[in-house]
């Protein structure tokens, strides 16, 4: 049997390439990202998941400025995509 973790979705973030502007906390729809309180490397409060909850909507990579902050492992195919 697969692993069932594998096909969870949730994100991933790079925590030093994130630059705190929240607009994924205010993106997501179920309210599992927030700010963590923590400066990353660069000086930023980076995004953190709380650890459950993730539907895999992909909200809020899309609505990350930085290409390389977040992304959404397991995440539902859209359409449209090659
Ligand atoms: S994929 Fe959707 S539900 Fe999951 S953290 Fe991102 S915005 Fe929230
Ligand atoms: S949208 Fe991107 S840069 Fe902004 S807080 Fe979220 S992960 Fe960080």
């Amino acid at each position: 049997m697969s692993d069932p973790e594998k096909d969870i979705p949730r994100p991933v973030i790079d925590e030093n390439e994130c630059k705190g502007c929240g607009r994924c906390v205010a993106a997501c729809p179920k309210k599992v990202l927030r700010l963590s309180g923590k400066l990353n490397r660069r000086g930023y409060d980076a995004a953190e998941y709380v650890g459950e909850g993730c539907i895999g909507c992909a909200a809020c990579f899309y609505n990350c400025p930085e290409p390389y902050a977040i992304e959404v492992h397991g995440a539902r195919e859209k359409e449209g995509k090659e």
